[in-house]
């Protein structure tokens, strides 16, 4: 009874905190409110040689971090893609660290390995990706990057009768990589990561819409005689949401036995949507396909996927055998298809997500959100001294602010768009990012949450207006 006590207390506590900042995050400041001086202030205490009462440190917790948190799980959030939390999988995720199994093999916890396989079949629906593809749950789009990436390594290596896994890349084939200048930084990350390093990168430029160009691609196949390659494409760039022509560009790829793998983080979900499914034609001819659950699913943080549709070559370059793990006959042993080893039940949140939404639901969100961004965008476009730079194909888009001053150069805007996005941060009452697409500085504009709505909507284009004329005043 005693040790019941000793759990209650705290958990209950953190529900009440969660509660209250949730049901808060409507009227609190979207950006942060307090300095890194007092935060570290707060945080940095004296490392005690006694512990202290957990409920007390639950308390102190809520307390030291206020105004360190930035309302991203709310809905007038609208910087870079971040997603919020659904109450069925953020009640899941907590479930998932209260039961604190170890999702790495079957005999650690069977219910996870179960939860695993299912969520993996429910997503190759969704997204539509071949039924036959091996899938992995991991941290995110980053991790999904690596995992896909290696499998291509094993594959694409194992064709020249080179056993990667044993023998490294040392001495091994040159592996190309033809991406686009636009590409997300984990690209590059993930070859780091895996060895290939930067150099391997081929650089195509990309066409107006934001795509690979089918010729440009197949004169770089044609140079390199044949050798080893990767083609990286995007389902939803994280500027302006572009998709490649997959239909054409992956049959054309794969006639020069190239691998294809696609960046989908956000963008692979607009499958579940039939109006904008069309985005996708061919996606499911692609070697591999990363994504993320943490953003348009809204699931929290952490949770990505990888597919891949030789799953033979996805085993290779994950399993580890030990003498001391016992692996399942016909059960799923998480260990062969992820790079981690301890993993928390990566998959119960996912799980609870999808169900709570079902195909309908997904299907609703990914549309609320496309069309949240489109009307945001064309009410800042009206602004006087707003420009629209990329009108949202999807949920992404992008505009900037005119320096009002006579003559002013692109230096001079780029420089007003930043004051703009620093005075809305400042009020706190909607929150933005700035990019630089194509030379530009711009303002994002991400809608990814299931919570937006219109009135925050409303609320943000009131923000944006506001911190426009105050700084447009500022030149006069
Ligand atoms: C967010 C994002 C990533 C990285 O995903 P993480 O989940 O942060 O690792 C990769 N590609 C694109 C297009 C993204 O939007």
């Amino acid at each position: 009874m005693k040790s019941n006590l000793t759990y209650r207390q705290p958990l209950e506590l953190a529900l009440e905190h969660s509660l209250n900042f949730i049901e808060n995050l409507d009227y609190e400041s979207v950006s942060a409110t307090t300095t890194l001086n007092e935060l570290r202030q707060r945080l940095h205490k004296e490392l005690s040689d006694d512990g202290i009462e957990p409920a007390r440190i639950i308390d102190e917790l809520v307390k030291d971090v206020n105004g360190g948190l930035i309302g991203s799980a709310g809905g007038r959030f609208f910087g870079w893609v971040i997603g919020g939390s659904l109450p069925a999988a953020l009640a899941a995720d907590w479930l998932t660290s209260a039961w604190d199994q170890n999702s790495v093999l079957y005999v650690t916890s069977p219910a996870q390995s179960v939860i695993e396989e299912v969520c993996g079949e429910w997503l190759k629906d969704i997204l539509k990706i071949p039924k036959t593809a091996s899938f992995a749950l991991v941290t995110g789009c980053q991790l999904a990057h690596v995992t896909c990436l290696a499998s291509a390594r094993n594959a694409l290596l194992k064709k020249s009768q080179w056993d990667v896994e044993s023998k490294g890349l040392n001495g091994a084939p040159k592996i190309h990589v033809l991406t686009t200048d636009e590409r997300h930084g984990t690209i590059d990350r993930a070859l780091r990561l895996l060895g290939f390093g930067t150099e391997c990168i081929i650089e195509l430029p990309e066409d107006s819409e934001g795509r690979m160009q089918t010729d440009l691609l197949i004169d770089t196949l044609n140079k390199i005689k044949g050798e080893p390659a990767i083609v990286l494409l995007k389902a939803g760039d994280l500027n302006i949401g572009a998709y490649d022509k997959f239909e054409e560009i992956i049959p054309a790829a794969h006639s020069f036995n190239a691998w294809v793998h696609v960046d989908g983080a956000f963008g692979l979900w607009v499958a579940a949507n039939n109006n904008l499914s069309h985005l996708l034609k061919g996606v499911e001819l692609a070697d591999s396909w990363a994504a993320d659950g943490h953003k348009w699913l809204n699931v929290p943080f952490d949770c990505g996927y990888a597919f891949v549709s030789d799953s033979k070559s996805h085993k290779a370059a994950m399993t580890h055998k030990a003498s001391y793990i016992t692996l399942a006959d016909n059960a799923r042993d998480q260990i062969d298809w992820t790079p981690e080893w301890s993993r928390r039940g990566r998959g119960v949140a996912t799980y609870a997500a999808i169900r709570q939404l079902g195909r309908r639901g997904i299907a609703e969100l990914v549309e609320r959100c496309c069309m949240y961004v489109s009307e945001l965008v064309s009410l800042i476009g009206k602004l006087d001294g707003a420009e629209i730079i990329w009108k949202p194909q999807i949920n992404q888009g992008l505009v900037r602010f005119l320096d009002p001053s006579p003559n002013a150069t692109e230096s001079e805007h780029d420089r007003f768009t930043d004051e703009v996005i620093a005075e809305i941060l400042k009020n706190g009452k909607a929150f933005f990012g700035g990019t630089t697409w194509r030379g530009i500085r711009c303002m994002r504009i991400s809608v990814c949450n299931w919570q937006t709505n219109e009135s925050h909507i409303e609320t943000a284009h009131l923000a944006v207006k506001e911190a426009l004329e105050k700084c447009k005043a500022r030149k006069k």
